[in-house]
């Protein structure tokens, strides 16, 4: 029996991250009545909670406190910095309180309804929403969203605890900063957190079944990546399947491999994966089910099989990305309530902020060279840049992939300083469907990450120009 009368919203939205909230904002700037149901205390979803914004928090404590030890501290002369895990937390805490109240006041400004509470179906386009303190409310809309996000995968030979065998949600509150660590996995969030720690000091084992880690990346960042992470003191072992995973009720915990080979840490990290956030959400009573992979499917406007509910963010699998959660949520709602479309370019950069971070757009030059048979190849090194100096980033690298005739600009490829900032330069370049020389044609800031593009294009140039010569 219901314990209220049910509520009518226009649109109802499930789940408070990037992609609900920017569904609820596209759907009160159209006018429409919406109601935003998250059951966490604030609104943020994963992504302010336990994903980006407290990770990338982290990651800018570990990079400064990596500066600073690196340049003003002499280990040598038996100087020391140390770093308390206090510290970190409270400045995650800040960071994340500040974007908590920025989100607030937007959902304040678009007049949103929030309810907290968890929301599950009981018809297509009708909910239940039951509250911490048990008390339940009904509510009914003519377009649902589903913006439930994801949580960590674990597997059953990872028995996560919380404590010593750790997910990437429990590692964001660990009390103190561990001696040793290892990390389960090499995707994203994997080499984030292990060379962010082992940035922090901590002696980090980067473990996974692939020959190398991001395997979806050009092959020579990934190189360069795991030769940085050597010199922050990781170690990647790759072609490696774990066995089983034990605390051994001391101190350590033991990773036993396949191989037989045993490893030992103060603490875990398993990431191995997300899967899509859909426990009790009801999807039966709705006509929904995941699909093996245990996502939700939905066409190229995020509309799922039943009409009037939509599917955006990590519940629908990948790219599971922030920006382009957000983007799915606007485009869901414009489709819904049939706004013309927005077009948005299909040219969408990869962020990866391990240190060194990484980013790419387009396509890469193994890519190019398996669709046209060959690609011109412009490479700028940051050690002969004069900012790679000033910063002390002498790894870094910006790779150039054009066509095979060397002009026309068809991915980009960067590690180092300022890669997920830099990126942007070659995604319009790309999108304005831009030649090479662009970047000789014009005048770069000095010193500057940003010269990379005009020392890579002249790389290219060059090439082209010697097999001109040779022809
Ligand atoms: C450690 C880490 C680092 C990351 N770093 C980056 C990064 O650098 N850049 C980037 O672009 N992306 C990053 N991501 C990914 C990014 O956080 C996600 O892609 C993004 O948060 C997905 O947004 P979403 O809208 O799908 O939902 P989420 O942010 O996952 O939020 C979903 C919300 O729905 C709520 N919810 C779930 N079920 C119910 C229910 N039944 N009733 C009510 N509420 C419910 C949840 O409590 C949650 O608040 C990272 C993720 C992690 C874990």
């Amino acid at each position: 029996m219901k314990s209220n009368k049910e509520l009518r919203f226009d649109v109802v939205v499930i789940g408070g991250g990037p992609g609900g909230q920017k569904a609820a904002v596209q759907a009160s700037k159209a006018g429409k009545r919406v109601l935003l149901i998250d059951r966490e205390s604030a609104v943020g979803g994963e992504c302010v909670h336990r994903g980006t914004i407290p990770s990338k928090t982290l990651r800018q404590c570990g990079l400064n406190y990596m500066h600073w030890t690196q340049n003003f501290v002499d280990r040598a002369a038996g100087e020391r910095c140390e770093l308390a895990m206090a510290t970190l937390l409270r400045r995650q805490s800040a960071v994340t309180q500040a974007h908590e109240r920025y989100m607030s006041r937007q959902m304040e400004r678009n007049r949103i309804v929030i309810w907290r509470g968890h929301a599950s179906f009981t018809a297509p386009h009708e909910l239940e929403v039951k509250a911490v303190d048990g008390s339940r409310r009904h509510v009914a809309a003519d377009v649902v969203v589903i913006a439930t996000g994801s949580r960590p995968r674990t597997p059953p030979n990872v028995p996560v605890d919380h404590e010593n065998i750790l997910d990437s949600d429990s590692i964001l509150s660990l009390a103190y900063l561990p001696k040793s660590l290892i990390v389960l996995g090499a995707g994203v969030i994997a080499c984030e957190f292990a060379s962010v720690f082992a940035a922090l000091g901590v002696r980090v084992t980067l473990v996974d079944k692939g020959e190398r880690p991001l395997a979806f990346l050009d092959s020579e960042l990934t190189t360069r990546f795991v030769a940085e992470f050597g010199k922050l003191g990781g170690e990647f072992l790759g072609r490696r399947s774990i066995a089983k995973v034990e605390f051994d009720g001391v101190s350590q915990v033991e990773l036993t491999l396949e191989n037989g080979e045993v490893l030992r840490a103060d603490k875990v990290l398993c990431a191995l994966g997300r899967v899509a956030q859909v426990n009790g959400l009801g999807l039966d009573k709705a006509g929904l089910a995941v699909n093996p992979r245990g996502t939700l499917d939905v066409d190229e406007h995020c509309s799922t099989s039943v009409p009037g509910i939509y599917a955006v963010g990590d519940v629908i699998g990948p790219p599971a990305l922030a920006a382009t959660s957000m983007e799915q949520g606007r485009r869901a709602v414009r489709h819904a309530l049939g706004l013309p479309p927005l077009s948005v370019s299909s040219t969408t950069p990869v962020g990866i902020y391990t240190i060194p971070e990484m980013s790419s757009v387009g396509m890469t030059e193994a890519e190019v060279t398996a669709r046209c048979g060959s690609a011109f190849v412009g490479r700028a090194k940051f050690a002969e840049l004069a900012r790679g100096h000033i910063n002390g980033d002498e790894g870094g690298l910006l790779k150039l992939v054009c066509d095979p005739s060397g002009r026309k600009l068809l991915g980009a490829q960067i590690l180092g300083d300022g890669a997920t900032e830099l990126i942007h330069v070659a995604q319009m370049a790309i999108a304005t469907g831009q030649d090479i020389d662009v970047f000789i044609d014009n005048v770069f800031n000095f010193p500057t990450f940003a010269e990379a593009y005009l020392v890579a294009a002249l790389d290219v140039l060059e090439q082209r120009q010697q097999l001109a010569k040779a022809a």
